[in-house]
């Protein structure tokens, strides 16, 4: 990361963090920290965790950002994005954390932050798949093509 901050080629011309970059995190095992060794993560304590972060922040805070939403509020600690991950890949689970497959936790709307009963997206169940109308905003790693796991009505009742 330091090495990418001195050389400024941490951002693209969008100012996002590159994807060479998030693959040399994945490489390094920076997306498995958290995850456990039989899924090929490194099952780190989270206080270690957190101490990392804290560290990686002073470097880049929107890369430890990143890891913190993948890893805590993303689905990066269960069992089927870990499958997911090793299906998109074509690798076996031991190797998870060498590919960079993020995900995002959707849940905060225009007019729905702490209130959660505010919530306005909604899922309505058409034939054997969902089709979900609605706006979320503010969501780290929200990119296309990413797991996301997304809150919103189901038939306009509230997620229990
Ligand atoms: C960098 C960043 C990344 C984010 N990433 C994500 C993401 O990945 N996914 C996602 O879903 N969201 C994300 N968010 C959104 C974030 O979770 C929301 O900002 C949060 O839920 C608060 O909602 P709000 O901003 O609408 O504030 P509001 O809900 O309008 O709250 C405003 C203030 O009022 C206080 N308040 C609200 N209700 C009460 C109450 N009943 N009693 C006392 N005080 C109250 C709050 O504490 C806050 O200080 C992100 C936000 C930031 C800044």
């Amino acid at each position: 990361m330091r090495r990418h901050v001195r050389a400024k080629t941490l951002l693209n011309e969008q100012r996002k963090i590159t994807d060479m970059v998030l693959r040399e995190l994945g490489d390094v095992g920076y997306w498995g920290l958290l995850v456990d060794r039989e899924y090929g993560g490194s099952a780190a304590p989270f206080i270690s965790f957190a101490r990392f972060l804290r560290q990686m922040a002073t470097v880049d805070p929107t890369v430890a950002g990143l890891a913190w939403c993948m890893a805590c509020i993303g689905a990066g600690r269960s069992r089927a994005s870990v499958r997911i991950a090793c299906a998109e890949s074509g690798t076996t689970c031991q190797s998870w954390p060498a590919v960079s497959v993020l995900s995002a936790f959707a849940l905060t709307e225009p007019c729905a932050g702490s209130d959660l009963t505010a919530l306005k997206t909604e899922a309505k169940l058409e034939g054997d798949h969902y089709v979900v109308n609605g706006e979320k905003l503010f969501i780290t790693n929200a990119i296309a093509g990413r797991t996301i796991g997304l809150v919103c009505l189901i038939d306009k009742k509230p997620p229990c």
